[in-house]
């Protein structure tokens, strides 16, 4: 077993009541490392640390910079480390090592990007609009930020977050997912090797209890918070509270829009990659496939052809492209959804149970699964699965498809497959979500703002944007000419 301590203030250290809790490996599904459970004592420890670094210290003198120049020392890391990174990611949650393994690229880009917005503060000035006063804007950091982290993406969810939060000069308490706490825990080791002053960033890890204990702690000025809509619902309520600054990254059930006009095979590639990358278990999953009548039974017949090609297997095997549930709770309720698609009238195409193969036999896998001629009010439909599940809806028109693709509580992302440019663009302003792609799918970039509409969330990460997130907005008039009589 691999042993690892929390940071708070600079310092490695158990939880104060020594409790810890382990993570499992989900291809063996034996535990690789033990962890310390945070007590309330701890959380509190780490929301003072960073609490006093945010007031006093280097980091509150800190010029754009010197935070810069940390950010880009961080993004060289993650570079350097690359092989460490994507190692515990698929030890603890079961990625694969050529998803996880490229990955370091795009996460050291936005440890960079967000190092060139330091360097860039912007404000207005609102020059000449009531006379004698000079009027401007600055941007100035929040406080204490707590980033609390879903298990799926461990490490971009977390960037995403403390990236631009850094860059703009706050201080961070960090709680992990309680299924993949090591990766955030390698990542502190980087920031402290970096040399962000003590306190700067702490790393609190522990479960949901600890979220909630951190989420409703007085010292914390602004909840980032990435996981489910359940849970961002709670937060949202205790951040309501006392006013305390949130942004929420939630569920999806979005959809994948295949016109007739579309290049099928690009759309088929698209639907596969986009619904089963990551075993399903992406916010941004296009789990609602919607098809036109016209090549429904075609699209159909080519989906679950691909789908039976997908090779399942060890997820540090570079020749793998699906591996297993993250966790055993995951798995459970993958399968429940599987039934109740069944009993609800949906058609199985493909998938719905384990591999036979006696090799994965202790993994939690479930082989990737087709449900065809499903009706969009079904629960299949409705709900996030987060896992190996596509549904494939039948529409007849334009009209038809927005209509269905927008009959949803969630708004994070969609996809349409068309040629015609004139569509694309129609139904770009159509649907209602934070993200479209055209003849893509699941692209994100540290430069593109990501979030969602309606229940998938309020705020946006990455671009220029996310530094709104992390910071207020003061303005400031100055006089200029007259006197006060
Ligand atoms: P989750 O909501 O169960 O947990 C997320 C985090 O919140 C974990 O760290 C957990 O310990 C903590 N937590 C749990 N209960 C809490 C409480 N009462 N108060 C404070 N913190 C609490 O989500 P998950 O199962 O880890 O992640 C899967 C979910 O995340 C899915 O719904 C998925 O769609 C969503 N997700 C969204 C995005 C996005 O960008 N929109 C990205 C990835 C995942």
């Amino acid at each position: 077993m691999e042993q690892y301590r929390m940071l708070v203030d600079g310092v490695w250290r158990d939880a104060s009541g020594k409790a810890t809790f382990d993570s499992v490996n989900p291809f063996t599904s034996q535990p690789w490392a033990r962890v310390p459970a945070a007590s309330e004592q701890d959380i509190d420890d780490a929301v003072q640390a960073a609490r006093r670094a945010f007031e006093t210290g280097p980091w509150a003198a800190s010029t754009p910079l010197q935070r810069a120049a940390l950010l880009r020392r961080l993004g060289d890391l993650i570079g350097d480390n690359a092989d460490e990174l994507a190692r515990v990611q698929v030890l603890e949650n079961g990625r694969l090592v050529r998803e996880v393994g490229g990955r370091a690229k795009s996460l050291a880009n936005h440890a960079y990007f967000f190092a060139g917005v330091a360097e860039s503060p912007t404000g207005e000035t609102l020059a000449g609009s009531v006379p004698n006063m000079q009027i401007f804007t600055v941007r100035e950091p929040i406080g204490v930020v707590a980033a609390i982290t879903p298990w799926n993406s461990p490490l971009t969810l977390l960037l995403w977050k403390l990236c631009p939060a850094l860059a703009a000069g706050n201080t961070v308490v960090i709680k992990p997912s309680e299924i993949t706490p090591v990766s955030t825990l390698v990542l502190a080791r980087l920031l402290c090797e970096a040399g962000f002053p003590d306190g700067v960033v702490n790393v609190v890890t522990g479960a949901g209890d600890a979220g909630a204990a951190l989420a409703a702690h007085p010292g914390v000025d602004k909840i980032a918070f990435t996981g489910s809509t359940a849970v961002g619902k709670k937060i949202a309520g205790i951040a309501a509270e006392r006013l305390a600054r949130v942004s929420l990254e939630l569920g999806g059930k979005s959809p994948n829009i295949v016109f007739p006009d579309a290049d099928l095979s690009s759309a088929v590639n698209g639907v596969v990659g986009g619904v089963f990358a990551a075993t399903g278990q992406l916010c941004m999953a296009g789990s609602r496939v919607l098809v036109h009548t016209d090549i429904y039974d075609e699209f159909c017949d080519a989906l679950v052809a691909r789908t039976e090609r997908i090779r399942i297997g060890d997820p540090m095997d570079p020749a793998t492209e699906m591996g297993t549930m993250a966790c055993r709770a995951q798995y459970d309720k993958v399968l429940h959804y599987i039934d109740v698609a069944k009993q609800d009238g949906a058609r199985l195409a493909t998938g719905g149970d384990r591999p036979d193969d006696p090799a994965l036999a202790r993994g939690l896998f479930i082989r990737p699964t087709v449900f065809t001629h499903v009706d969009n009010r079904m629960r299949i439909a409705r709900e996030e699965v987060f896992g190996p599940v596509a549904v494939v809806i039948r529409f007849s028109d334009e009209d038809e498809a927005v209509a269905i693709a927008n009959d949803t509580r969630f708004g994070l992302a969609a996809g349409v497959w068309t040629k015609d440019l004139a569509r694309a663009h129609r139904m770009v302003r159509r649907l209602r979500a934070g993200t479209v792609w055209v003849n893509n799918y699941r692209r994100t970039n540290h430069v593109a703002p990501f979030g969602g509409f309606k229940e998938s969330g309020i705020g946006r990460e990455n671009g220029f944007h996310a530094i709104e997130e992390y910071t207020e907005l003061k303005t400031v008039w100055i006089d200029t000419g007259s006197r006060i009589t």
